[in-house]
Order: structure tokens, then C-alpha cells, then sequence
């Protein structure tokens, strides 16, 4: 059995073994602008040496930040909050030339970390306040401590967001932020480093690690790391989770969707489809929680294809720079050619092709950017990508049904479980969507989205474990139970 001393790891932790345990290939990560795939960056990944380093600081600013007081922490979360808020211009276009989101919605990305940070700035403490149990002690309670240094393995759809949303209740909390960025944004992973440092947090802190995907598990199985957080595809997640599973580490795993978005005869119908093409297109059709199938009752399918097709086309593609802009370059060529390999499938197998299905040819600079039309397709085969798949990018699913029963079985008919949307004004058939969709959220009348205050995740093969609100904060915490008998 380990003596206490041993499990705490104190600088006497064995150098040399954690060193050979750091096996990887050291490559150059790029920064290439997908709009025009212009090289921006390139960067050498980190050495084996250069990853000691960085993770021994992590392990060092450990043992004084858990012992910080929220007061201590929540003018220096505040601080980034405001250094987000006062430089979104600066942080928006970094977003823009690295991952093509249209510049507006980058804006709207660094508005919103400001939001969690200072949520969290305020919050935390009320958040991991010790909860009383009444029993047969003098005094039992919870409370909620720290437990040391999450690596967080995060992807490029969302660069800051899916960062800020981990990293401000992580450090609140006292815990310490590893961030493995998706190879593409490397320099957002700069930027968010630079924030927090700018901000006041001691070194060590928040660091990014500019490594590969094939660094992670020599990261994740050292023993100065506690736990990890995925958020990306479920071959990633399964991946992270087998490794830290193995090293009896927990995990928070965030990964792909295939939101239903129903449509029923009560609902406001301008409405539903207005928001329907938003929430199909939204960071050009590449979120986790965009709709992906939208579900609509045959009494109303005719009008709601003719209208959402029509909405679909007049879709601006263009320079995600431009203001004007409501779709942008997918990410990467890779996604492009994938995104367009589901398609022409989806149509081989039977599926009726309503507009778009093809590359967007723009000129200019733009020539070489990775485009695609907004695309619809209906009258979709079981058999088909587009039925079963998760679609990156701007293309609907449309799918007519009878009745509720039919809504319901169809929404639920993969194998992912991360949010929902259902127009209804009728309150009985409200209750059954909220009720019988197997999803880790469900909203009525309105888009999918996250927001600090409400708890964020999935179910099936979407993940587990919740970001934001108190339960987030709560994930990588030990919630130790404290028993105390006195006189
Ligand atoms: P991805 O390929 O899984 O990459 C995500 C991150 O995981 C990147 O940092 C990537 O590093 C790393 N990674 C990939 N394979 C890995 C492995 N075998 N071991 C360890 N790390 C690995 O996903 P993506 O294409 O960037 O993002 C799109 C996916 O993320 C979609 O499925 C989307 O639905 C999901 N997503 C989910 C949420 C959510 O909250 N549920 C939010 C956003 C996105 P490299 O870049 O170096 O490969």
C-alpha cells in the first residue's frame, strides 16, 4: 500500500520514470486560414523535455492554488472577464482566421467567455459552499475541494468558448487547466494562455500545451495529472476515456450530437422556421448542438420544406470576415471533403437532394477557401449518413411524420442524446417531448444553447458528466463527506 507521503507526490516523484513515460513524436502544428488557406503560424510542437516542464509548474501551482480563497481568485476571473470583454475585436478575428466562423458570431464567442468568467467569479463560492446533512454527528457535512490538474482536450468549432466554459469553474474552483487545443487553433490556445496569465493567475496555473493528439495519453498517464475533459468526437472520447478509465481518472466527455428539431401543427410556424435555418447553420453548420434533423408533422411538412429550402438559399456565403456573411469556410479541407462524402452518399442511398449538395465555387481569394452550399435533403433511408450520422456543416435532414409517437421514436432513433428542440404550444405534447427525448437537454420553442446558469451535456454516446451552472463546478471536485462528533 502507498504511504500518505507517496500519494501526494511531493517533489521526490521519480523524474526519470515519468520522463520515459513521455513517448511521443514531436510535429509542427499549423494555423492555416481556411477561407484561403493561407499559412498563418506554424509552430513546433512541445519536446518530451519542454512537457516535463510545463506539467511539473502545473503539479508546483497546485499545492498554492487549492489553497486560495475565493476572494483571492474572483477579482483575478473578473480581470479576464474583462480583458475578453474589452478586446473582443483582437480575440474574434484570431477565431475568424483560424477556424472561418462568420466575425460576428466570434464577437458574440468572446462576449460570452467574458459571461462565464464573471459568472463564475461570482458564483463559485455559493456554488461550492459546504452543504449541512442532518444525521447522528454533532456535525456532518460536504464540502468540496480541488483535485488538482484536469487536462482538458478541446476542439476548434468553438475555440474560446469550449475553453472558457471548462477553464473559469476549473480555476475557480482551485484547480489547475492543462489545455490540449485541436491542432488547427493553435493560436487561440495562445491567446487563452496569454488572458488568464495577463489576468493575474500564478504560473502554472493555465497552460497550453501545443502537442498532438498522440501526446495525450503519456499526458493523461502521468501521475501529476488528476483528471481529464474531452470535448470533440466520440472516437476521441472513447479514446481519453479508455486511457484515464485505465488510470482510474475521472472524465467529462462533451462530444457529438444529432439534434432532433420537431416542428408540430401549434407552433408558431414563422418562427419555428426562421429559427430552424439558424440553428441548422450556426457556425457554418459545425456545432455540436446545432438541429440536425428536423422532425415536422405531415399536416405542415409541405409548407415548412418549401419555406426552410427558400430560407436555406438565400444564405450569404462568403468572406467570414465581412459583416454580411452568413456562412463561412468549413474548418478544414478534411471536413469539406468528409461533409461532402456524407452527402453524395446520402443521395446514393435514396435521399432527394432539395438545394445546394456541392462545393460553393467563390472567386478571388476565396477560390481555394473550403465552401459548401447550403444544403437540404428529404425523403431520407434509414440506410443513408444523413439518417444516422452526425453532419458537420450546412446541410438539413428533413423528415415528415404522422403523429407525436412518430416525433418521438425518429428524435430518439440514434445513438446520440445531447439537446433537443420542440415547437409545440400544446401543453400535453410538451410534456411528452420533455418527458420521452433521450437528450441531455430539451428546449420548447426555442434553439439549443448553452448558457452558464443551466447545466450543459448529453446522454448515449453524446458523453457524460455536465459543464456549467453548479453542477459543472462540482465535476472535478472531491466531494468529501465530513463527520465530526464533539462534546
Ligand atoms: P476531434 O477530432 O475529436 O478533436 C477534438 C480534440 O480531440 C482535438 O484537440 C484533437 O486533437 C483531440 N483528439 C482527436 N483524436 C484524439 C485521440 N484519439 N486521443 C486524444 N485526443 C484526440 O473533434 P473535432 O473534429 O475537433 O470536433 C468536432 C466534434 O466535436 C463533433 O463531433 C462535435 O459534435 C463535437 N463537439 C461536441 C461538443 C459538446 O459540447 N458536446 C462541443 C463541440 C464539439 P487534434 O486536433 O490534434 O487531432
Amino acid at each position: 500500500m502507498k504511504t500518505q507521503s507517496a500519494i501526494e507526490r511531493d517533489a521526490t516523484y521519480n523524474f526519470y520514470e515519468r520522463f520515459l513515460a513521455l513517448e511521443f513524436v514531436t510535429m509542427a502544428i499549423r494555423s492555416i486560414n481556411p477561407a484561403t488557406q493561407e499559412t498563418l503560424q506554424t509552430f513546433q510542437a512541445l519536446t518530451k523535455n519542454q512537457l516535463n516542464e510545463k506539467l511539473n509548474r502545473a503539479h508546483e501551482a497546485f499545492r498554492r492554488h487549492r489553497f486560495n480563497t475565493f476572494d483571492e481568485r474572483a477579482p483575478t476571473m473578473q480581470r479576464a472577464a474583462e480583458i475578453l470583454e474589452s478586446e473582443k475585436g483582437t480575440f474574434a478575428r484570431l477565431m475568424t482566421l483560424e477556424m472561418g466562423k462568420p466575425i460576428n458570431a466570434a464577437v458574440q464567442e468572446a462576449e460570452k467567455c467574458a459571461w462565464v468568467c464573471s459568472y463564475y467569479a461570482e458564483n463559485a463560492e455559493r456554488h461550492l459552499a459546504d452543504e449541512v446533512v442532518e444525521t447522528n454527528a454533532t456535525k456532518s457535512f460536504v464540502r468540496f475541494q480541488p483535485i488538482g490538474v484536469v487536462l482538458a482536450v478541446m476542439p476548434w468549432n468553438f475555440p474560446f468558448w469550449q475553453v472558457f466554459r471548462f477553464a473559469a469553474p476549473a480555476l475557480m474552483a482551485g484547480n489547475i487547466g492543462l489545455l490540449k487545443h485541436a491542432s488547427n487553433v493553435p493560436q487561440c490556445a495562445l491567446a487563452i494562455e496569454e488572458i488568464f496569465q495577463r489576468a493575474g493567475f500564478a504560473d502554472g496555473v493555465f497552460q497550453t500545451l501545443l502537442i498532438g493528439s498522440d501526446a495525450v495519453q503519456s499526458v493523461l498517464d502521468d501521475d501529476r495529472v488528476a483528471a481529464a475533459t474531452l470535448t470533440g468526437s466520440e472516437p476521441a472520447g472513447r479514446s481519453v476515456a479508455s486511457i484515464a478509465g485505465k488510470q482510474i481518472k475521472k472524465t467529462v466527455l462533451e462530444l457529438g450530437g444529432s439534434d432532433p428539431f420537431i416542428v408540430m401543427p401549434s407552433a408558431d410556424f414563422e418562427e419555428a422556421v426562421a429559427t430552424a435555418v439558424k440553428a441548422r447553420t450556426i457556425n457554418n453548420g459545425q456545432s455540436c448542438i446545432a438541429a440536425k434533423r428536423f422532425i415536422v408533422h405531415e399536416k405542415i411538412y409541405d409548407e415548412f420544406e418549401k419555406r426552410f429550402v427558400k430560407a436555406m438559399k438565400a444564405l450569404r456565403v462568403g468572406d467570414p470576415l465581412e459583416a454580411s456573411t452568413d456562412i463561412g469556410p468549413l474548418a478544414t479541407d478534411q471536413i469539406l471533403t468528409d461533409l461532402d462524402e456524407q452527402v453524395q452518399a446520402s443521395v446514393a442511398a435514396g435521399a432527394q437532394l432539395l438545394t445546394g449538395g456541392q462545393r460553393s465555387e467563390l472567386t478571388g481569394d476565396l477560390a481555394r477557401g473550403n465552401f459548401y452550399e447550403p444544403t437540404v435533403l428529404a425523403g431520407i433511408p434509414p440506410q443513408a449518413p444523413a439518417y444516422r450520422d452526425e453532419i458537420f456543416g450546412p446541410v438539413a435532414s428533413l423528415f415528415r411524420v404522422a403523429d407525436i409517437d412518430k416525433a418521438i421514436e425518429l428524435a430518439n432513433a440514434t445513438t446520440f442524446g445531447l439537446g433537443a428542440a420542440a415547437w409545440t404550444n400544446d401543453a400535453n405534447e410538451r410534456k411528452r417531448f420533455i418527458n420521452e427525448i433521450e437528450s441531455g437537454s430539451v428546449f420548447i420553442n426555442g434553439m439549443v444553447a448553452s448558457d452558464p446558469r443551466l447545466p450543459f451535456g448529453g446522454v448515449k454516446n453524446s458523453g457524460f458528466g455536465r459543464e456549467l451552472s453548479y453542477f459543472g463546478i462540482r465535476e472535478f471536485t472531491n466531494i468529501k463527506t465530513v463527520w465530526i462528533k464533539s462534546q
